[in-house]
């Protein structure tokens, strides 16, 4: 027999409706959204595992398809017929032409397809009702949410502790009657748009063993919202804040307890704020566009195993004011933080010994080689390097009213940023923050400049 020409083999599969299809073979029966039944290619015991996602759900949500969740078996009614009846392609094709009364074999040549149907209307996108904003931060102030308990817990020093709380509210952290915490993702002109439900353990690790939810999944909130005639989209947690702190830096960070814990480490939001992608292939293009179009500039921290690829991130988007930031690693790492460690785990580990953040560790010789910093003359040995960043300038000589200490740090700031050129040597630490043009080192200095006016007073 010849070959079904295309033109054919799309017209039947446009036409193909998986719920019909499927229904020829399986019983089904109505799940939400969904349809639902005893899989025909493993030997199923209980429906609920063999999905159906019938025409009416938009293709890029995986509507028309079957899949089943404990064979894998997955596809549309093609790939559904030649699997169960054993069919061929052109036999599947057959049987779909009959079904919908489309003549496969004798298709007249040159046949002109009708127009395309117009495209459906592009569905509203998720709006979240700002209510429920507030009704889960009325929770998270409980002790039940353990999240927001451990992270109470946390040895932040004086000043961190008594703005945490401050620090959850601006996050607009909330939390769930289960006892999870409540991320939420409201887009930069303050509209909620979505949310994620996790649930943690009381050591601040996330329970791994149940994956992240959506609010509009919840019982009670999904009928509510209806989140399948919506496009939802998922803005980086922290995108409120955009408007709010027009001036600030963007770090980005993958974890959202990350930005929570950076962000509160550091305070001062005018000059910086923590958002968070979710994870680290989550870092997407088009989650980053306000913030290109606000002129903003991003910091990007990728854990330590996602350096290559948020650096390709950062490469693809070509926007000079964003770049891979990974100084923080390099400095405060260390063998016992282990290799899955994130910034924020390196954080509260340095919280807690006091030791800090700034403080370099290891410095890179000559020849590429890495050695250990340890014990007596780190200070002159950071010295060093720092002077070798300077562009092969000498070392500037240190004011007078700054103690060895200071210096040393001041010089480890120094040797992070030290790759652009506007760092000037000899420079007071503590220039008038309008006199620096770069925001990153604006930042660094502003916090440096707050630690040194906080030990002058003691
Ligand atoms: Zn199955």
């Amino acid at each position: 027999m010849p070959k079904i020409p295309d033109e054919v083999v799309k017209r039947v599969t446009d036409a193909a409706r998986i719920e019909d299809v499927v229904g020829e073979f399986v019983t089904l029966r109505k799940a939400g959204v969904n349809l639902t039944g005893l899989c025909p290619f493993h030997d199923d015991k209980t429906d609920g595992n063999f999905i159906v996602r019938p025409s009416s759900i938009p293709e890029k949500r995986h509507g028309n398809t079957y899949r089943c969740f404990v064979c894998d078996a997955k596809g549309g009614a093609v790939q559904f017929l030649m699997k169960a009846e054993h069919m061929s392609f052109p036999d599947a094709i057959r049987w779909l032409g009959r079904k919908y009364s489309i003549d496969v074999d004798n298709a007249p040549l040159n046949w002109t397809p009708p127009p395309p149907r117009p495209k459906p209307a592009p569905l509203p996108v998720l709006e979240i009702p700002r209510p429920y904003v507030g009704r889960t931060m009325e929770i998270a102030t409980e002790r039940t949410v353990v999240f927001v308990y451990w992270l109470r817990g946390l040895p932040w020093d004086e000043e961190q502790r008594a703005r945490l709380q401050q620090t959850l509210w601006i996050y607009c952290v909330g939390g769930w009657r289960d006892g999870r915490v409540v991320f939420w993702q409201i887009d930069h002109l303050g509209i909620p748009r979505s949310a994620k439900l996790m649930k943690y353990l009381p050591n601040g690790h996330r329970d791994k063993t149940q994956h992240p939810g959506w609010i509009y999944n919840q019982e009670g909130v999904r009928q509510r919202l209806d989140p399948d005639k919506h496009e939802i989209i998922k803005p980086l947690f922290g995108s409120h804040l955009l408007n709010r702190y027009p001036k600030a830096v963007i770090n980005i960070v993958e974890s959202e307890k990350t930005a929570i814990i950076m962000a509160n480490y550091y305070g001062d939001f005018d000059s910086q704020i923590w958002l968070a992608c979710g994870g680290l292939k989550h870092l997407q293009l088009d989650s980053l566009q306000p913030l290109i179009d606000q002129g903003r500039t991003i910091w990007l921290w990728p854990d330590k195993d996602g350096r290559d690829a948020w650096q390709e991130v950062s490469d693809k988007l070509g926007y000079d004011k964003c770049r891979v930031y990974t100084h923080f690693f390099d400095t405060c790492w260390t063998e016992a933080d282990g290799d899955k460690a994130d910034i924020a785990d390196i954080a509260i580990r340095m919280m807690t010994t006091g030791e800090k953040p700034r403080q370099s560790r290891e410095v890179t010789g000559d020849h590429g080689k890495s050695r250990d910093i340890t014990g007596e003359g780190q200070g002159a040995t950071d010295q060093y390097a720092a002077a070798r960043l300077y562009h092969g300038a000498t070392l500037p000589p240190k004011p007078d009213d700054v103690t060895d200490e200071e210096w040393a740090e001041h010089l480890a700031i120094m040797k992070a940023i030290g790759d652009y050129e506007i760092i000037h040597p000899g420079d007071d630490p503590f220039l008038p923050e309008d006199e620096i043009i770069d925001p990153r080192l604006r930042m660094w200095r502003e916090i440096l400049r707050r630690a040194y006016q906080g030990k002058r007073k003691k």
